[in-house]
């Protein structure tokens, strides 16, 4: 096979990948993950030809999948991808760009920065404020973090950049009870202590609650998260970010997915204050629904993260306009922008909107064919997540695997204030009525059978 035909013949393997992943079991077949132990192979001694490359790529690799971009996995927060978005990351992977620098690939630089353009606009933020592709929320919060970090430290004449946090002034970080596990990570990397935090009480829904605010008498660095990881709920951005303006302290938003909500005007309401933070963390391979992998940072004070992030030497020439890498962790990089903006292109606000708001009510009609079959649904179901419990903890797990096993729909675990549940998080642009009501009914089956009734 030449090459074109060896792409052509990589489309049609994705598009019948594609096209049957509607009837196929959700996870994969034990015999299709034990399958994957043929490519545990010595390393090859020559060359092999490509076709038969990717063909053992397609047989022995795409049954070991899980069918995330199928319409019925509801596990984690994962979306699908869009098919414009497919489509774009299939182009610009035979583009080959790297996006760090604009002489590297002018076409990279001018979607990120329409792409950037368009989210600011789309979630609502400040215009003026910066923006920078990572590899997703985690990195997302990371960045901000350092930008924060910079900010509060140079504010008491300390470079941080250059001297690090040895002797550095310190300064209170303040986070909710359910802070993602992730921003606890991001500020381990960026040397401010995973444990070295304020912790604010959160209610029944994971909300921080405001009137346990410490008293702010110094500049502090809070953050506050649109979208609960298990229950979908915001925490009071204009009550934190008022009060955080008062003392010079930095509000940070860790908004996965949640910041999304903005997009339909029938959960707008959520968002309210959230212009108001200094930085914001997301995803767009979440809620977006492009393909893996792509989250956005977003930094009011685009010094700040200029300052926290550029990087200078001899043969990176600066340009006149934006360069992706002086605003992001990484040098090197593949172009996200293009799938965010072929994404967005293609939905336009209008479809964005019925995107987020179809994921929500699909949500909502979890919770009501649960409850109505006698489940505890342990959250208001504000967004798209949703939290229910099968009797106690040893029949909700039990239930968890036999959904798994079953294969119709994909569903995970969590624990919500000691008790064991199942999430479901309808997250894919995919997910239709009938996927809803197949995954209900296999749900329902596999709860009866656990509990013996
Ligand atoms: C998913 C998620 C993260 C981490 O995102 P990654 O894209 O996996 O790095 C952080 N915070 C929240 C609230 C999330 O839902």
């Amino acid at each position: 096979m030449d090459r074109d035909e060896l792409l052509t013949n990589a489309a049609e393997r994705a598009a019948s990948y594609l096209r049957r992943i509607r009837q196929r079991s959700v996870a994969p077949s034990d015999a299709a993950v034990a399958g994957l132990q043929r490519f545990s192979e010595v390393l090859p001694e020559g060359p092999s030809d490509a076709a038969e490359v990717l063909k053992q790529l397609d047989e022995v690799g795409s049954p070991g999948t899980v069918a995330n971009a199928g319409g019925r996995f509801f596990g984690f927060v994962n979306g699908g991808s869009v098919p414009a978005a497919l489509a774009a990351n299939v182009l610009a992977a035979a583009w080959d760009q790297n996006a760090a620098l604009r002489v590297m690939s002018p076409v990279a630089a001018t979607l990120e920065d329409v792409a950037l353009g368009w989210i600011r606009d789309l979630l609502g933020l400040p215009a003026e404020s910066a923006g920078s592709f990572v590899t997703g929320a985690t990195m997302a919060n990371m960045t901000c973090l350092v930008a924060a970090r910079h900010a509060l430290l140079a504010r008491s004449g300390w470079d941080v950049e250059a001297q690090g946090l040895f002797g550095a002034p310190a300064f209170q970080v303040i986070v909710g009870e359910e802070v993602h596990a992730s921003l606890r990570k991001a500020m381990a990397m960026a040397g401010l202590g995973r444990d070295r935090v304020t912790t604010v009480p959160t209610d029944s829904q994971g909300r921080m609650q405001s009137d346990s605010f410490p008293n702010l008498t110094a500049p502090a660095l809070i953050c506050i998260q649109a979208g609960n990881v298990n229950t979908g709920a915001f925490d009071p951005a204009r009550e934190i970010c008022a009060a955080a303006r008062e003392s010079g302290s930095w509000v940070h938003v860790d908004g996965a997915f949640g910041l999304w909500a903005a997009c339909a005007p029938e959960r707008a309401h959520l968002m309210q204050g959230y212009g108001d933070a200094d930085s914001w963390a997301t995803d767009a391979h979440k809620w977006l629904n492009v393909p893996y992998d792509c989250g956005v940072a977003f930094v009011r004070n685009r010094a700040a993260l200029y300052d926290a992030l550029n990087l200078q030497a001899a043969y990176l020439t600066p340009g006149a306009l934006r360069d992706p890498m002086q605003w992001t962790p990484e040098s090197s990089r593949r172009a996200r922008g293009v799938e965010v903006w072929a994404a967005i292109k293609s939905l336009g606000r209008t479809g964005l909107a019925e995107m987020v708001e179809r994921t929500c009510k699909h949500a909502q009609r979890f919770a009501e064919g649960l409850h109505a079959a006698g489940h505890t649904v342990l959250n208001d179901v504000v967004i798209n997540q949703v939290l229910v419990r099968f009797g106690d903890d040893a029949t909700t797990q039990a239930v968890i695997e036999a959904v798994q096993r079953d294969g119709t729909c994909w569903c995970g675990a969590t624990v919500w204030h000691g008790q064991k549940a199942m999430r479901i998080s309808v997250s894919s642009w995919l997910t239709d009525e009938e996927d809803v009501e197949w995954s209900l009914d296999a749900i329902l089956r596999v709860a009866k059978h656990c509990q013996g009734r």
